[in-house]
């Protein structure tokens, strides 16, 4: 099958695009490499180096690849860079995942057309009263990031109403795995992993109490493998339904690679969720899929990886 993936330079999109190819699919990327790395790329892939807000570029990218997947990943995906200046997220996750939809609406081709959407369970449904969330808890973003994925979801559904194809939303948790950048906003593990290794002390926004729940990214990749055939426009949480604090993080890291300091803790950044846990029992239902690699298997997974 024909796949363009976007955001295939990035942390997620990337191992999407090496399980694709693994799987026998050709695979397209699209990428601007905004945060996201040539290292990355998996050299099976044909590579356009591309800016989805450019409808003109990925029009004509479309024009010419008429794939039967779309799996998009690309995003501004930071909530602090969101809170500060929230036009450039609202022009890429939105507005691009418009152009994204246009493109694929005009030249996407085969029988099974479908597109695949990351969305984040992590900041859609903002500080919600009872957690763990499911997907009919309300959505009340509570950043421009998370609001952005919102509209995101409502452009994805309007598209594939009027052309005709089938989405699958992914909500995820807080992912993490090989390839996450150490500094970059998000990614708690890959942060504190960076710096515990060269000896530095991690900083905790807050008491270290606040929660999130999280997934190794080879579980999320396999969702992203079987939604290729299964869900049929369907919105799917991903994550464990466990709360798992930062304190929690620090701690596991720290026996993993014996590090001895306290972290720091810091003030309490405003427009981050306090207290998420994602339950995926619909996902476990719908297209057999459930988390299988736990926090300490995966944080040692991790620094096995460096
Ligand atoms: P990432 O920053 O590593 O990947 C995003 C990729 O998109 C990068 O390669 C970047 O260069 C590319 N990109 C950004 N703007 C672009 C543009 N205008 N045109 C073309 N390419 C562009 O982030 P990630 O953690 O791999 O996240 C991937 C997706 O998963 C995002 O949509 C994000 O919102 C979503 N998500 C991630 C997490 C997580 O914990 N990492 C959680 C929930 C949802």
């Amino acid at each position: 099958m024909k796949i363009i993936v976007t955001g295939g330079a990035g942390f997620i999109g990337s191992h999407v695009v090496d399980a694709y190819i693994k799987k026998g699919h050709q695979v397209v990327t699209i990428d601007n490499l905004s945060t996201g790395f040539r290292r990355n790329l998996n050299r099976r892939a044909k590579f356009y180096k591309a800016d989805i807000r450019n409808l003109k570029a990925v029009l004509k990218i479309f024009q010419k690849e008429k794939p039967t997947v779309v799996n998009h990943h690309a995003a501004i995906a930071e909530v602090v860079k969101s809170l500060k200046n929230p036009l450039p997220t609202y022009e890429v996750n939105i507005l691009g995942t418009a152009n994204v939809l246009l493109a694929f609406s005009q030249y996407g081709r085969g029988k099974n057309r479908r597109f695949i959407f990351s969305s984040t369970g992590g900041a859609v449904y903002g500080d919600p009263e009872k957690i763990p969330v499911t997907e009919n808890t309300p959505l009340k973003p509570i950043s421009p990031y998370g609001l952005s994925k919102v509209l995101g979801e409502e452009v994805i559904k309007f598209y594939s109403r009027i052309y005709d194809f089938d989405y699958v939303i992914f909500r995820y948790p807080n992912v993490y795995g090989p390839r996450q950048n150490p500094k970059g906003e998000a990614g708690v593990v890959a942060i504190f992993h960076g710096l515990m290794r060269v000896g530095k002390r991690p900083a905790i926004f807050g008491d270290g109490t606040k929660t999130r729940d999280y997934c190794h990214v080879e579980d999320v990749v396999r969702a992203n493998v079987i939604g290729l055939r299964r869900g049929r426009n369907e919105i799917l949480n991903i994550g464990w339904g466990k709360k798992i604090s930062d304190q929690m993080i620090f701690d596991a890291l720290a026996k993993e690679l014996g590090f001895k300091k306290p972290p720091i803790y810091a003030p309490f950044k405003s427009g981050e969720v306090y207290r998420i846990a994602i339950r995926a029992e619909k996902a476990k239902r719908v297209i057999g899929w459930k988390p299988r690699i736990t926090l300490s298997e995966g944080i040692r997974k991790y620094s096995n990886s460096f």
